[in-house]
């Protein structure tokens, strides 16, 4: 995986980062915390491993906020964009918010994770009109 690079960061360009290995994981969460958080119906997050990720530059700029005790969220303190999220249970990993990859480039995720996750707590007026799987 030499050649594999993407580049992302958040709205303002304040934070920026690297990420020199594919994702593991791409997935849609639906839920209640990511919906409010991230202001949209439904969040697109994937998860890269750690070793292959790092921020070039903000990395001071970034708040945490904990939505959970073991889920730690971090933000631009300028622009207020959603990032990255660290998860107490995978430390050897972290979840980026796909949309901050610039240009909208591919993650790399093994096709077969794309789901939509949370589909219990998704908004009722939104019908997923796609054929991936759904988690409750
Ligand atoms: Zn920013
Ligand atoms: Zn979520």
């Amino acid at each position: 995986m030499a050649d594999f690079k993407l580049t992302g960061g958040c709205q303002c360009g304040a934070v920026r980062y690297t990420i020199t290995e594919p994702a593991v994981d791409t997935h849609h969460c639906h839920c209640g915390i990511c919906r409010k958080l991230h202001g949209a119906i439904f969040v697109t997050l994937s998860t890269f491993p750690r070793s292959g990720f790092k921020f070039d530059q903000g990395a001071s700029n970034l708040g945490t906020f904990n939505s959970s005790e073991k889920l730690h969220r971090h933000f631009c303190k300028t622009c207020g964009c959603q990032l990255t999220i660290d998860v107490d249970s995978a430390p050897d990993k972290i979840v980026v918010a796909t949309g901050t990859i610039d240009n909208g480039a591919d993650p790399g995720h093994p096709r077969q994770t794309l789901r939509h996750a949370y589909v219990n707590s998704k908004v009722p007026w939104y019908e997923i009109g796609d054929k991936l799987p759904q988690q409750p």
